[in-house]
């Protein structure tokens, strides 16, 4: 398929629910210093990316990080779920602060794969309730994602072109 254009100065936001492979696709794609994740943030401040109670601060964190790397001109990854409105906003007000365009990249894998792979993770397994929960806000959100300011949107929807995907940084 054909490789993803995505500017070489962009805040590249990850949407998918669990197990839908943003961590795979952002390790395959960019460097770990071009990745903020959002267990890695909870990691940061609480020594565990499990720890639910400390999404808040590692949101906080993951925040601040983006917006100081788009301060200082750097492609920045943003590894987390983003599936509700909610969440993608505060990251399109940082790229629009920093005049930078913001991209999406859309994990729209099926549910049923997703539900599986989230199960068997080793470290952190999450339920299938949780994941069909953060499907139906994916799908609820999808079409919108250009209204709510996204300069571009890229949607993967199989397994195939997860993995077969390449991103070409542009300009
Ligand atoms: P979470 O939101 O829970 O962090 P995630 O979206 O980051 O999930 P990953 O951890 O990247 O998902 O992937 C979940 C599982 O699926 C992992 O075991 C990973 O090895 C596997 N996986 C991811 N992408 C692919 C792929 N393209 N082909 C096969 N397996 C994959
Ligand atoms: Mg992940």
């Amino acid at each position: 398929s054909q490789p993803l254009r995505v500017p070489a100065l962009s805040l590249v936001v990850l949407v998918g629910v669990a197990g839908s492979g943003k961590s795979t696709f952002a390790a395959r794609h960019f460097r770990p210093t071009q990745v903020v994740s959002s267990d890695g943030c909870r990691a940061l401040v609480a020594d565990d990316p499990r720890d639910q109670s400390a999404t808040g601060a590692a949101f906080e964190v993951a925040h601040l990080v983006t917006r100081h790397r788009l301060a200082n001109g750097l492609l920045t990854v943003l590894d987390a779920t983003s599936v509700e409105p909610a969440a993608r906003r505060p990251l399109l007000e940082l790229a629009r602060e920093h005049d930078v365009p913001a991209v999406a990249i859309v994990l729209d894998l099926p549910e049923e794969l997703c539900a599986r792979r989230a199960a068997e993770r080793p470290d952190r397994a999450v339920a299938a309730a949780v994941v069909h929960r953060q499907h139906m806000e994916l799908r609820a959100g999808l079409h919108g994602l250009r209204a709510e300011g996204f300069a571009a949107v890229h949607v993967l929807r199989t397994e195939a072109e997860a993995a077969g995907t390449a991103v070409d940084l542009v300009g």
